[in-house]
């Protein structure tokens, strides 16, 4: 499961969860990105608190666990590297790129778009306010991609980031040491930020 995980929250770990059980895989590998181009508008959080985060937020599901292929490498994330490294080093495994259906939609902006349909299928969830578009839908290979329906869930990083900036909680829309590190290291810090009570 790819993103940025900036942070990651109940969001993600709801998707990964569902689809986890949809497919009866064996494990579920969360890649937070590197330096993710598509973000290129904002400043994204160092790749090492991210990842941290996601280790975190993982932990105690023994199926999730999280890969530094995309942080490791230098320079932009694109989604055909991070397949080819994961299929290097995981040569047996059938691999399944998850990811919002919202990304889905941009996999054509993509770098070797037809390639990544060799390397693995695509499972594209569905968010809350979010239809795909027939043009969109029409141009991927069915047998290739699925879209998994997630029970609604309307959270998202942007929200987490402004309401951490604003001075509001976030507790129970991430992972409650995701909250705490978030805390400890001030990330998203705005003018209004105040200390989390603790729990
Ligand atoms: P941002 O608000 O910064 O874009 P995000 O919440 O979309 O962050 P990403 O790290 O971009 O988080 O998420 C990785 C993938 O997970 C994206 O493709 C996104 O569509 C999907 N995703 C994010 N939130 C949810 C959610 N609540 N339910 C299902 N999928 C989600
Ligand atoms: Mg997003």
């Amino acid at each position: 499961m790819g993103g940025t995980f900036d942070p990651i929250h109940h969001g993600h770990l709801v998707a990964a969860s569902e689809v986890q059980a949809w497919f009866d895989l064996d494990e579920v590998l969360f890649v937070p990105t590197g330096d993710p181009w598509q973000k290129a508008d904002r400043e994204v959080t160092t790749a090492e608190h991210r990842y941290l985060m996601t280790v975190i937020a993982t932990a105690a599901n023994p199926r999730f666990n999280v890969s530094r292929v995309d942080i490791d490498r230098q320079g932009r994330t694109y989604t055909i590297d991070t397949l080819r490294d994961l299929r290097h080093e995981m040569p047996d495994a059938d691999l399944y790129f998850i990811t919002g259906a919202d990304a889905l939609a941009e996999i054509f902006t993509w770098r070797d778009a037809d390639d990544l349909f060799e390397l693995a299928q695509f499972v594209g969830c569905t968010r809350p306010g979010y239809t795909m578009d027939d043009a969109t839908l029409a141009s991927i290979p069915s047998d290739r991609v699925t879209i998994v329906e997630i029970p609604a869930l309307a959270i998202s990083s942007t929200d987490c980031r402004r309401r951490k900036e604003r001075g509001e909680p976030v507790w129970y829309l991430v992972p409650d040491g995701v909250v705490q590190y978030i805390a400890k290291h001030d990330l998203y810090p705005g003018p209004h930020t105040v200390a989390e009570p603790p729990l």
